[in-house]
């Protein structure tokens, strides 16, 4: 055994063994793998395989598809089998509300370049004969997915590793891992210790337990998982090829063929988490009891669905257990504090997903960044809300509504409200409909007295839409408050803040009192983060951004290395905080602060320290509705009183107010991107448009190579917000077409009440970008004419942003 490796991943599941072949693949020979038993002997031996590209981002699809597209490498590159079934995807409707889900995931494959088609049932049924037409509506073919065999894949992948110089340790357990100061990890097993600079925690149903031994309690738990074999099928003899593997939504079941027979599961309602605290060391190659009564109520409506499977014997059950975060995506990246210690676990779709990890932590690990924003899959999407008992609630709430449609004004109920502000119950008084981000409930829109508190979730617009439209209205043409204590706030202090900020940032650093827009990038020139920063002396900053990004960004500042001088707190919790926008917002807020707020004494951008009323607040002239605004911030112990100051001075000017939905309708209209749909590492200051705070002249800030290049050459594509005309807003990643083409996605979009336009915001390539040019967006299969307009739709000019 090597006692001397750049890096040890621990587990030889699906996943571990993907991460040792890529990490040999980028040159990293010099790893080994570890498993406490045999290969596959966790939950990867007992899947069933399954393999597809959908899901809900579409960076995850992109490695889903890399995943699927490796397997024929993998043979070649070791002539071990991966038992490929290259059998396609069908996906059954059976309402108008799944074929919208249909008709999107179709518009997105589009964008993706992936293989789709609507069908009848009629042509579903000619390409999986086992299905019962009448419970369908139509259904979506797709080209890639099928299933492979997970003992071949997982051998495969090993295989690869070795050949390129990895090598893999069974039967070794490790024990214990420690940190040296220099940052490189002892790893005590059972066969005696290795010295690595890296670790990797690839331990699928003991990634618990690997992580409480560096003291993190990773937000993951094993599901029971139930699917049955049955014995040969009459209507599959004869076939010419096998049927094409089929989710049926309404179901929630999948089946494929396997051998003679078809395999059947299902994602049950009635479902059980697995060693919810602890997971036994032993269980190796091991099945949980059959528990048939668990799965019937599913079981009994597969058959109907797929009655020749009803009609068939069971010859094989398996019950097994793998693993899920909270929200069923992986749990990949660095961990703050623990340099070169890194997690690939939760991993629920081994094999759709493996080798997509595998390449993005590769990359991360060797050259510093995954290469893409994968944020939906970054551990770092969790904070310290995930507790065990949050995890739990969240993942049983997953694992039944695994088959049950996304919708994107949906909010899930399960261990809510967790975390709330001092005002929850004013706002809830006040009929506010919430949200959670990063566990804080906040308000999305206000339901008038009468009407009920709840949104219809839906693909389409929802009930919530003409309540939604008065909160605009009242922005734009009175005044509106809207609470602020979800973004992110961090507090950077200390003698060499202002020069490791001047590194982070690529802004010009604001004076005192000032704020600015502060792009934060990675090396590679792409967005980190679109933070605003105040200067509120000389030694100390407020700075803010997304707040759902707040462990991403914490985990960011601490990869920059802050010097000894400089304290970096997230302020998520320490402070709340308001935004009052609208034309009589200078009014009112003139009621409560002693300072002179007129345009000239209190410009755009300025921030102070003061009192509003009773309450001490970072106050500052700023917003996001693009509207003459404030925005305050106070410690909670303060913010109901100031709430409730706040209101009583607004009492005659019209003050109401808004939510989430107006806030994005408002922030559409002045062509404004959010951060993680329209800003993200994939894209750069040329391509959004945050060049123009971008601080050419400063020397060394991250990032500043790159953009300097990237400036020489031009962006290639280019930020641009389109008027659509539609009844139905676009949700995301839809294309954008010109005479038929792909040339561009959409990143977000939503109705403009003010404007009373459809506006969707995206990326196109630059040679089209053209004020008025002409485009199309396919909306549920539709394509939608779409006009390019440069300049925002609303106060083009910023007269009242400035005024
Ligand atoms: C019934 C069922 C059906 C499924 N069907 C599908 C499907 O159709 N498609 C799909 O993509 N996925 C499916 N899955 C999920 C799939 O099995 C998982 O996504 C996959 O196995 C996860 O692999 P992993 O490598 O993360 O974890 P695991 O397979 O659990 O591997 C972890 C490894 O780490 C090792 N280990 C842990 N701790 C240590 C230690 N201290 N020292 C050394 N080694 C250690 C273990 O021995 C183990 O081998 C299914 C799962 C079940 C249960």
């Amino acid at each position: 055994m090597k006692t001397e490796v750049r890096a040890v991943v621990i587990g030889g599941g699906v996943v571990g063994c993907s991460i040792l072949y890529h990490l040999a693949k980028i040159g990293w020979s010099d790893v080994v793998l570890l498993d406490k038993n045999q290969l596959t002997s966790g939950s990867t031996w007992h899947a069933a395989g399954g393999m597809h590209t959908f899901n809900g981002d579409a960076n995850v699809s992109k490695l889903q598809k890399y995943t699927i597209d490796l397997y024929r490498e993998l043979e070649e590159l070791t002539g071990q089998s991966c038992g490929i079934h290259h059998n396609g995807g069908l996906m059954l409707a059976a309402n108008e509300g799944e074929m919208d889900y249909l008709r999107l995931v179709a518009s997105r494959a589009r964008y993706l370049s992936m293989e789709t088609e609507i069908i009848p049932v009629a042509e579903a049924k000619r390409r999986n004969v086992l299905i019962e037409e009448k419970y369908f509506t139509g259904a979506l073919w797709r080209s890639d997915g099928g299933h492979v065999d997970p003992w071949g894949t997982t051998h495969a992948y090993a295989a690869a590793a070795r050949k390129l110089g990895a090598e893999v340790y069974q039967y070794t357990k490790v024990t214990g891992l420690s940190q040296r100061p220099d940052g490189s990890w002892d790893v005590s097993t059972d066969k005696g210790s290795i010295h690595a600079e890296h670790v990797v925690n690839a331990g699928g149903l003991w990634a618990r337990e690997v992580g409480r031994m560096v003291g993190i309690e990773l937000p993951v738990l094993a599901m029971e998982h139930h699917y049955i074999v049955t014995d040969a099928i009459p209507e599959l003899e004869g076939l010419e090829r096998e049927i094409i593997n089929t989710t049926d939504f309404s179901g929630e079941i999948y089946v494929r063929q396997e051998g003679k027979g078809a395999l059947l599961g299902t994602y049950e309602h009635n479902c059980t988490p697995w060693s919810v605290d602890h997971t036994p060391d032993d269980f190796h190659t091991q099945l949980l009891p059959d528990n048939f009564d668990r799965i019937a109520p599913e079981l009994e409506v597969g058959f109907e669905h797929f009655p020749a499977v009803g009609r068939a014997g069971i010859k094989k059950s398996i019950n097994g257990p793998f693993t899920f975060a909270p929200d069923g995506n992986p749990l990949v990246g660095p961990v703050k504090g623990l340099p070169n210690f890194w997690v690939a676990c939760a991993v629920m779709a081994g094999f759709s997903q493996g080798g997509g990890i595998g390449l993005t932590l590769s990359r991360w690990m060797a050259e510093g960044d995954p290469g893409a924003d994968i944020m939906a899959m970054d551990v770092a999407r969790f904070g310290i809300f995930a507790t065990p008992r949050y995890t739990k609630a969240k993942v049983i709430e997953n694992y039944r509504r695994r088959f049950r449609l996304a919708f994107p004004n949906e909010e899930l109920p399960d261990a809510r409200p967790l975390r709330r502000t001092p005002i929850y119950g004013r706002l809830e008084k006040a009929g506010a409909v919430f949200g959670a981000n990063f566990g804080l409930e906040h308000a999305l829109w206000f339901a008038p007295e009468g009407v009920e508190l709840t949104e219809n979730p839906t693909y389409r617009r929802s009930n919530a839409f003409p309540h939604v439209k008065a909160e605009c209205l009242a922005v734009r043409e009175a005044v509106g408050i809207y609470e602020t204590s979800n973004y992110g706030k961090y507090e950077i202090e200390g003698k060499g803040a202002r020069a490791w900020l001047d590194k982070l940032l690529a802004c010009k650093l604001p004076k005192p009192g000032r704020m600015a827009i502060a792009p934060m990038l990675n090396k590679e020139g792409r967005i980190v983060g679109d933070l605003s920063v105040a200067c509120l002396d000389r030694d100390r900053y407020l700075l803010i951004g997304s707040g759902f990004a707040e462990a991403f960004h914490m985990r960011w500042f601490w990869l920059q290395n802050p010097p000894a001088d400089v304290h970096v707190r997230s302020a998520a919790s320490t402070l709340t905080g308001f935004s009052v926008a609208g034309p009589n917002a200078r009014t009112l807020m003139q009621r409560l602060v002693r300072e002179d707020l007129s345009p000239d004494a209190f410009k755009l951008f300025a921030v102070k320290e003061t009192a509003v009323g009773l309450s001490p607040v970072i106050f500052s002239r700023a917003g996001f509705t693009g509207e003459l605004g404030y925005e305050m911030w106070t410690t909670p112990d303060f913010q109901a009183t100031l709430y409730d100051e706040i209101f009583e001075a607004g009492r005659d000017l019209g003050l109401k107010h808004f939510g989430g939905r107006a806030l994005s309708s408002l922030r559409l209209e002045k062509a404004y991107g959010s951060f993680n749909k329209d800003f993200r590492p994939d894209y750069t200051p040329a391509e959004t448009g945050l060049d123009l705070f971008v601080d050419f002249k400063k020397e060394g800030f991250t990032g500043r190579d790159a953009v300097l290049a990237e400036r020489e050459k031009g962006p290639k594509k280019r930020f641009a917000v389109l008027e659509v005309d539609t009844d139905t807003e676009v949700i995301g990643y839809e294309p954008i077409l010109k005479r038929g083409e792909v040339v561009g996605h959409v990143t977000s979009g939503g109705y403009g009440h003010y404007v009373s336009k459809s506006l969707a915001i995206g990326y196109v390539k630059a040679e089209h970008y053209e004020d008025g040019g002409e485009f199309a967006i396919d909306i549920f299969g539709e394509d939608r004419p779409a006009i390019l307009r440069k300049a925002p739709l609303h106060d083009p000019n910023g007269g009242r942003l400035r005024g």
